[in-house]
């Protein structure tokens, strides 16, 4: 790593990444954390207050991170902490229902009009999988249409996004994928509506639906061009198929009815994760009732979990879901703007072209010189700027997604203390991504 644009040591984390990398392949618990895409040290957290992590050498950064979204109110915020020990108090695992879940759900539902029904989960992952066989279930159809680009979890099915063309069927992007799992699942560009209109043509009464992140966070900040999701409502409807709109990343974030609060258009299910779990493992799908009613037990289509609807998991989510009103969103949204409008500053002064593209609070930095409006258009970034970049912003105390595709997040305790200090790293970080060559 010494190789590395303003890189330093960091024993600690690195001797517990040598500790971790014995006994869990590539020392991590999810493939990002590796800092695989940016080379060095992974930081092991060991703390987190408000905008603020602490690593394992004592070193602390601001978080643009936030748990990859989820802490939108900060780490650690008192009243979110409050509740969590409340409930472990009463018991930690009932497997039996609780108040706890239909109070989430009322909350969830009373947020987002389109969700007359919703079941909770644990991963977003196992809500975008359980909306597709829904979907499935539902329409009685195999086929599945997913956008290049656009990450829904690492279910089977839409782990495929390589080799996509029109009509084309999805390669397996992993190994462990089998072609039958992939090949219902049609991959299109992202933002391209004739691409769906023909898909529809050429597989009549085959598409059972079509899945989207709401405004895709995943290959980067890729918001929906003008018109997008309501073309691919409008299309499905036609078509006999179901529209889902993932909104793990976007849900409760991007406003209090989250993407849908932005766009107006409805979908008939949504899968959400992150900010509804406050920190803990829970997420949720949901939609119109005709549709939820087929899930077991009111209907055919199976569906379950050990853990579903966990009550210390259910109450950090509901604290958190109710402290998010109008004042937090706002509060968010200026402090992202504030930092977008720094980043993309201190890069021009240095000369760097880039695009800086935003959703609502979501926002990321592309280097490159046209905007960004599918997959192909963000794999054309240069990286290599990026990379040095974060090492310099790292280095100087922030704490960026360690990936150029991926979406930055700030929280409500992103106050003048954690700007001042985003500001003061970015000018010798802007100066690193001018000066990077690729290697
Ligand atoms: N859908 C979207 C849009 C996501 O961003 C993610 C995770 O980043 C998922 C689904 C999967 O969620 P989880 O990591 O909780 O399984």
């Amino acid at each position: 790593m010494s190789e590395l644009p303003y890189s330093y040591e960091a024993p600690a984390s690195q001797a517990l990444f040598d500790r971790a990398a014995a006994v869990t392949p590539g020392g991590v618990n999810s493939p990002v954390r590796a800092f695989r895409a940016v080379g060095g040290t992974p930081r092991f957290m060991v703390s987190g207050k408000g905008a603020w992590l602490t690593d394992a050498d004592g070193r602390e950064y601001v978080d643009l991170v936030c748990s990859w979204g989820p802490m939108i109110l900060g780490h650690s915020h008192p009243e979110v902490i409050a509740a969590v020990q409340e409930a472990v108090a009463r018991g930690t695992s009932f497997g039996t229902p609780g108040e706890g879940e239909v109070a989430l759900a009322e909350e969830i539902t009373a947020r987002v009009a389109p969700v007359e029904q919703v079941r909770l989960v644990s991963s977003g992952t196992e809500a975008t999988m359980s909306a597709i066989r829904l979907a499935r279930g539902f329409t009685g159809r195999s086929k599945v249409i997913k956008f290049a680009g656009c990450y829904h979890g690492h279910v089977d099915a839409l782990l495929a996004s390589a080799g996509s063309g029109l009509a084309t069927f999805a390669l397996p992007d992993t190994p462990g994928v089998t072609g039958a799992q992939a090949g219902d699942t049609i991959v299109l560009p992202y933002n391209d509506l004739d691409a769906v209109r023909a898909a529809f043509q050429a597989h009549p009464g085959e598409i059972a639906c079509v899945i989207t992140e709401a405004s895709p966070g995943n290959m980067g900040v890729v918001p929906p061009l003008p018109g997008f999701n309501q073309g691919l409502k409008d299309a499905c409807a036609d078509n006999g198929a179901l529209y889902i709109s993932d909104e793990v990343m976007t849900g409760f974030r991007t406003s209090r009815a989250g993407w849908f609060g932005v766009d107006g258009v409805v979908p008939d299910l949504l899968t959400f994760g992150k900010v509804m779990g406050g920190g803990f493992p829970a997420a949720a799908f949901g939609g119109r009732a005709d549709v939820m009613a087929h899930l077991a037990p009111a209907g055919p289509v199976y569906q379950a979990g050990t853990l579903s609807g966990n009550p210390v998991a259910t109450a950090a989510g509901l604290a958190q879901l109710r402290l998010l009103d109008d004042a937090a969103y706002a509060k968010v949204d200026a402090a992202s703007q504030q930092i977008q409008a720094m980043v993309s500053e201190a890069l021009t002064k240095e000369g760097v072209t880039h695009a800086l593209q935003n959703a609502s609070n979501m926002f990321s930095v592309f280097f490159t010189d046209r905007p960004v409006r599918n997959y192909e258009d963000a794999k054309g970034q240069e990286s290599f700027r990026f990379t040095a970049f974060f090492h310099a912003m790292l280095a100087n105390g922030v704490y960026l997604p360690p990936s150029s595709f991926e979406s930055w997040f700030v929280s409500t305790a992103h106050d003048e203390r954690a700007l001042q200090k985003i500001a003061d790293a970015l000018p010798a970080a802007a100066r690193a991504a001018a000066e990077a060559t690729e290697r």
